[in-house]
């Protein structure tokens, strides 16, 4: 069966959104396989974030990640990937579509990071190598 790691990054646990992002990915049908809350290293974040790096935002990024618990989940089911980013909406907060959960609960800050509440794999391949980084026990 298919898996994913999902993310729900600082700004979703600070604002208390864990227990709604988790509910809508839970709605659509998919079955939670692991949950625990983190307090990421650097290092977890560098190997997470290693395709990103010297791009602009990188380094706020990892500084982003760094400054609060984030929750990391494993959802598993059919075409979940596609599915989990389809749900979380695009990139953008502000222009990601309503009833997305980036559209529904995120907006520009006017920070050098995009707060966009969750990450989701893009790929079996980036699933697998995720799931081993956040999930190493
Ligand atoms: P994907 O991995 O499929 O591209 P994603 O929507 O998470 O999905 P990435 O391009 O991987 O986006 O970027 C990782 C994270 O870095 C984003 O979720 C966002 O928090 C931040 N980010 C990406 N692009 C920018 C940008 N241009 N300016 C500020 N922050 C950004």
């Amino acid at each position: 069966i298919e898996r994913t790691l999902v993310l729900i990054k600082p700004d979703g646990v600070a604002r208390n959104l864990s227990g709604a992002i988790l509910g809508r990915i839970e709605a659509k049908g998919y079955t939670l396989a692991e949950l625990k809350k983190v307090d990421a290293s650097r290092e977890l974040l560098e190997q997470h974030y290693e395709e990103h790096v010297g791009k602009p935002f990188y380094e706020p990024l990892v500084e982003f990640m760094l400054s609060g618990p984030v929750v990391a989940a494993i959802f598993e089911g059919h075409r979940v990937i596609e599915g989990f980013r389809s749900l979380a909406g695009t990139t953008d907060p502000t222009t990601a579509a309503p009833g997305t959960i980036r559209g529904d609960f995120g907006r520009d800050w006017g920070l050098k990071v995009q707060q966009n509440l969750v990450h989701g794999s893009d790929s079996v391949d980036s699933a697998e190598r995720e799931i081993k980084i956040w999930f190493q026990d």
